[in-house]
């Protein structure tokens, strides 16, 4: 199971969307197990198409609630 740190969000308003490094992401291609360091550069949101640095973690450093505001929904 993986820890909030490991996983991230899409922060693109009405997106949502939380890549699961247990899960991986079929639609793009990213086998289960990939942390998100290892996800290619490239790689783009399977809901809305927004790109890697759109996606914050959903704990620790970096993440939105680290940075003191909430995801839009
Ligand atoms: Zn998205």
């Amino acid at each position: 199971m993986a820890r909030p740190e490991e996983m991230y969000q899409c922060q693109t308003a009405n997106c949502g969307y939380i890549y699961n490094p247990d899960r991986g992401c079929r639609k793009r291609g990213v086998p289960k197990g990939t942390p998100w360091e290892e996800v290619a550069e490239d790689f783009r949101c399977p809901v809305c198409g927004a790109g890697k640095k759109m996606f914050r973690p959903l704990a620790g450093p970096g993440s939105v609630v680290a940075e003191g505001r909430r995801a839009a929904n």
